[in-house]
């Protein structure tokens, strides 16, 4: 498949490379649950001290991978529902944000690979792993066709790769020779983006003559830096018993936050952003940092929306969450719509960047969208404009699997590639029917997956 699609949306409110130290918390607040984990066995009891780095809990179905204490505190475990609350939480001098400048090359470990993939597991860094088709957590103990490690971060409102990078590269470098040698002989492919910039040239400086990295350059837009879509960019197959591993900036950071120091990795930069935060910045945050107080002063006077994530892929925080989930990269907060526009459903163009050359907001000159919760008018039926096909980074027809699913055709979804759809949310945002067509494909994926698994045997 060719790189193709991809669309740059145009919002206000994205945070620039600034990155801010948060005060040190008194209390952390651990929500039990996140993207794709839910640590539901329990290995702290209520009433204990924990040290920084010691396992709160694991996911029995995700290799066991842990919740670590980020602080020294005290374990509340009924204080907040589905949460490990740390009391007392101890205060530690701030690391300094650039622990390393210069190129200095840890020996290699002598232990063995397995025993490596094991010390990642328990520091919390295996857990920035994706198997790059799936989504999933790869197995620590499995053998991957290939690796990609990118750079790129297109998402509004979440950290960007080269924010987590600057005056990291050494760590960056040495995290590229960490998983080298976790591997046998399976390629390790870079990701970067087509831009030449000064940062960019040191960058590529540092990684000459690393024979065995193989770049892949793409574009810098949205939806191209999707870890499947690179995957199928650089031809690379998926099967089960040779799967893609997949991870970013910061993922090869925690892995040389492992291997060199043996620290684990509770700390994540993550954005705060949208177009209703006040002063949107990157910030360094760990799990559980309680987001009452991350938030404050950063709210409208209004009501808002914050979003778990970027806004085209994230999803409302809810109400009884309090503190910052164990894989959170970024919060979005919108402006909440209450009430109605004056005929706002004749004018989803007037004031808003319109991909569609239908509306006259293309008569303006570009700017950047402040982006609401409004929907502006009711979803109308598709008008067959394309829209949504030119931006699809996976390169199928967004607007037909969208007429069989209308149809309750799940079997032709299917087969007009429904599997393929990466659920970057591009289609929905440019579609000026205003059709939800990736939460339509999300659930039909869902649909398709169960329909597919093999019945289980009752005995
Ligand atoms: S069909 Fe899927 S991959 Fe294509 S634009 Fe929509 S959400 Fe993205
Ligand atoms: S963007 Fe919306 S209206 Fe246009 S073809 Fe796609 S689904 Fe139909």
């Amino acid at each position: 498949m060719k790189l193709r699609g991809g669309y740059n949306v145009p919002l206000q409110g994205r945070p620039a490379g600034r990155v801010e130290t948060l005060p040190e918390p008194e209390v952390l607040h651990l929500p039990l649950s996140s993207r794709r984990f839910a640590f539901s066995q329990l290995a702290a009891e209520e009433g204990q001290r924990v040290l920084p780095g010691q396992v709160l809990a694991r996911d029995p179905d995700n290799h066991a991978v842990p919740l670590l204490a980020p602080r020294a505190g005290t374990v509340r475990l009924d204080a907040v529902v589905d949460h490990i609350t740390l009391e007392d939480v101890e205060k530690v001098p701030e690391e300094p944000f650039e622990p390393d400048e210069q190129d200095v090359h840890a020996p290699q470990a002598a232990d063995s690979a397995g025993l490596r993939r094991y010390k990642l597991v328990e520091l919390g860094a295996w857990q920035f792993l994706e198997d790059a088709f799936t989504g999933d957590l790869p197995d620590p103990f499995g053998t991957p066709g290939a690796v990609l490690v990118s750079t790129v971060h297109m998402e509004p409102y979440v950290a960007r790769g080269d924010v987590q990078l600057h005056k990291r590269l050494a760590g960056f470098t040495r995290g590229l020779h960490h998983l080298q040698s976790l591997l046998e002989y399976q390629p390790v492919y870079l990701v970067l983006p087509d831009i030449r910039s000064e940062f960019g040239e040191r960058v590529r400086e540092a990684l000459r003559g690393y024979a065995w990295l193989r770049p892949a350059i793409v574009p810098r837009r949205y939806g191209l830096d999707n870890y499947e879509v690179l995957a199928r960019h650089i031809e690379l197959e998926r099967t089960p018993e040779r799967p893609v591993w997949a991870l970013d900036v910061a993922g090869l950071l925690a892995v040389d936050r492992a291997l060199t120091a043996s620290l684990p990795s509770t700390v994540r930069i993550i954005a705060l952003g949208g177009p209703a935060v006040k002063d949107p910045v990157h910030a360094k945050a760990m799990a559980g940092y309680p987001l009452d107080r991350l938030l404050a002063g950063r709210l409208p006077e209004g009501p808002a929306r914050v979003i778990d994530g970027g806004v085209l892929t994230g999803r409302s925080m809810p109400e009884a969450q309090k503190g910052l989930g164990a894989e959170c990269d970024g919060l979005t907060v919108l402006p909440e719509h209450t009430s109605r526009e004056f005929l706002g459903f004749m004018r989803p163009g007037l004031d808003r960047q319109s991909y569609s050359r239908c509306f006259l907001s293309l008569l303006r000159s570009p700017f950047a969208e402040r982006f609401s919760s409004a929907l502006r008018g009711e979803r109308r039926p598709c008008i067959g404009c394309g829209a949504c096909e030119q931006v699809c980074p996976a390169a199928i027809m967004p607007h037909l699997i969208h007429k069989w699913l209308y149809q309750n055709a799940l079997e032709e979804a299917e087969q007009s590639g429904l599997h393929l759809c990466v659920r970057c949310g591009l289609c929905s945002y440019v579609c000026p029917s205003k059709i939800e067509l990736r939460g339509q494909f999300v659930e039909a994926q869902h649909l398709s997956r169960a329909e597919h698994e093999p019945a289980e045997v009752t005995p």
